[in-house]
């Protein structure tokens, strides 16, 4: 039962290796929640959840595996370094595409699993990393040119 496909697919709880359910945003935060999307949700640990894409065909397609309290940080931390790579105001890459290919490959991942949704905390800090890597490299670039 526990295979990886099951655990980004939001299909099994790899914290517990137990079935998730679907359930709407506001039960995971609270009845005020204009959040829109289902989350899946660990049937033993509440604290477990992973969100789903808005609009996906099919419906409620997980954004990855459940994340805990710690790994939704540093799934935070990856997108706030990472996605400023390729946004305004002035991204390295020309779109999240390009960079998202960028850190498949720097990661040796699949670029159909490159997405910090799918990510264990070791991978984010690698993604991290990685990102910070490239923003140093840019700004001694940008000296030494100057
Ligand atoms: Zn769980």
């Amino acid at each position: 039962m526990n295979n990886f496909e099951d655990i980004i697919s939001g299909k099994i709880c790899p914290y517990c290796n137990c079935e998730t359910e679907l359930v709407s945003s506001k039960e995971i935060y609270g009845p005020d929640s204009t959040y829109g999307s289902n989350h899946y949700r660990c049937k033993k640990n509440p604290d477990h959840y992973v969100g789903t894409y808005k609009n996906s065909t099919p419906p409620n397609k997980s954004l990855g595996r459940l994340a805990d309290k710690e790994l939704r940080e540093w799934k935070m931390k990856g997108h706030g370094e990472f996605d400023p790579l390729h946004k305004a105001p002035n991204p390295h890459f020309e779109n999240s595409k390009s960079a998202y290919q960028w850190l498949s490959k720097e990661m040796n991942i699949e670029i159909n699993y490159t997405h910090f949704g799918m990510f264990t905390i070791e991978q984010c800090q690698q993604a991290i990393a990685l990102c910070q890597q490239l923003k140093k490299n840019q700004n001694t670039k940008n000296s030494t040119s100057e």
